[in-house]
């Protein structure tokens, strides 16, 4: 008998008929003796519904009470999903994210789960009862209803798995695993049987919204054995774990890309000790987070160009403290391009391979595509394009670096 986690994504719950297809997942599980807590995302489109609904009583409206209305959607879909599973003959209760024990900060629309008092939920299962846990909400030390942030419900999940010492946390969604790359943009995208924790860590970081990262943050904390799969088909998904000698030949694992950056660049910058944290200072400041970084010395003496990227919605913003900066620093034009994208290239394999990045570079330009930024870490090369070239870059790259083909042992 095993313990474990299942949560169920909002295109896996979207209408009642799905409800009833969950329902029947959880029922053969529980049929086979295993103890399980199930936690359910709203139902598709639904957060979307109530975030458009607050916005039309007030658009600039932030705090308390918006958390307390998009938690509904989570309590809606775990109350549904229990009815069905008792329908079914399933013996199971609903528990809002309160009830469940789930205590967060107080930091309203991405709280943070500092503690699961596990205590009700294990009442419940003794009872041999599924569990159901409204998923992506908690409530802070006053009591207040708190969300988790987009996509927060597989961070309740693998808290819970954690708390409870599960033996697995299984995610189910609409694809059948973590693919190469989101299968969304390239066909040819292979379905991976293992990442690490750092890899899909790094691939969330970047920008591919299969798993809030705060869940793999927390799985790879306390070791949690997570997988993704789907709600639709049968198999056994991705399973996410910590590196494997066999792993090392693939390379490369994935491709990540991030459609929200935007690139400000400042010309003529006088190239003098402390240059750089006065032009990012500012910034800074007006709590605008810094992504990459590029400084480029001149031909000209002392003279140097200063590039970084914000998120787009930090752009404007960005924009106007950059050319103040500028100003006071006796610097040249400031230029600034909303149209980019970050793509990065994902492997713990190339801790031990050199080469990565000049195929990676050549590729691109075989394709005729301008690289405009580049940085590096350990297990990821980023650069960034102009938006246009976004599936042909990630095209050509899952080419070039054969991920279509299966190098897993
Ligand atoms: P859920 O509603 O179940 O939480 P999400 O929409 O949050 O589902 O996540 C699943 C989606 O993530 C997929 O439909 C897919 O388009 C996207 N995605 C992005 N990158 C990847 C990847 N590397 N592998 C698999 N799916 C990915
Ligand atoms: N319903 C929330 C969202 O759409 C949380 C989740 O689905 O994980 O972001
Ligand atoms: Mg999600």
């Amino acid at each position: 008998m095993a313990l474990m986690v299942q949560k169920f994504g909002g295109t896996s719950i979207g209408s009642i008929d799905l409800l009833r297809h969950v329902a029947r997942i959880i029922c053969d599980t529980h049929s086979q003796g295993h103890q399980i807590i199930v936690v359910a995302s709203a139902m598709g489109g639904e957060t979307d519904r109530l975030v458009a609904l607050a916005k039309e009583v007030d658009a600039d409206y932030s705090g308390r009470e918006f958390d307390a209305l998009l938690a509904t959607g989570e309590q809606c879909s775990s109350a549904l999903l229990t009815i069905a599973l008792i329908k079914q003959g399933v013996p199971a209760v609903s528990m809002t994210g309160t009830q469940a024990g789930i205590c967060t900060d107080a930091v309203h629309s991405k709280a943070r789960i500092t503690y699961v008092a596990s205590e009700k939920i294990q009442y419940y299962l003794k009872q041999a009862k599924v569990v159901v846990v409204a998923g992506f909400q908690g409530a802070d030390e006053a009591g207040n209803i708190t969300t988790l942030g987009r996509g927060g419900s597989d961070t309740t999940a693998v808290a819970i798995a954690a708390a409870l010492q599960c033996d697995e946390c299984q995610i189910y969604t609409d694809v059948d695993g973590i693919y190469t790359t989101d299968p969304r943009l390239v066909p040819q995208a292979r379905r991976l049987k293992r990442i690490t924790f750092e890899e899909i860590l790094e691939m969330a970081s970047l920008g591919s919204k299969v798993l809030q990262i705060r869940a793999v943050e927390l799985a790879g904390k306390y070791n949690v054995p997570l997988r993704v799969l789907s709600t639709f088909d049968k198999g056994e998904g991705t399973l996410i774990s910590y590196e494997e000698n066999s792993m090392e030949d693939a390379r490369i694992s994935g491709i990540a890309f991030n459609q929200d950056e935007a690139q400000l660049t400042v010309r003529g910058v006088p190239d003098r000790p402390g240059v750089a944290a006065s032009i990012l200072a500012p910034i800074s400041d007006a709590n605008i987070e810094v992504d990459m970084i590029v400084q480029n010395v001149g031909s000209r003496d002392g003279i140097a160009d200063f590039t970084f990227t914000v998120h787009r919605r930090d752009y404007t913003n960005a924009l106007g403290i950059l050319e103040d900066t500028a100003k006071a620093l006796g610097a040249g034009k400031v230029r600034g391009n909303d149209k980019i994208v970050k793509i990065s290239l994902v492997g713990v394999g190339m801790r031990s391979h050199a080469g990565v990045a000049s195929k990676m570079f050549s590729a691109l330009a075989k394709a005729g595509i301008d690289i405009r930024m580049i940085s590096t870490s350990e297990i990821k090369i980023s650069v960034v394009v102009a938006e246009g070239d976004m599936k042909a870059a990630v095209q050509v790259l899952h080419q070039a670096f054969e991920l279509e083909k299966d190098t897993q042992a």
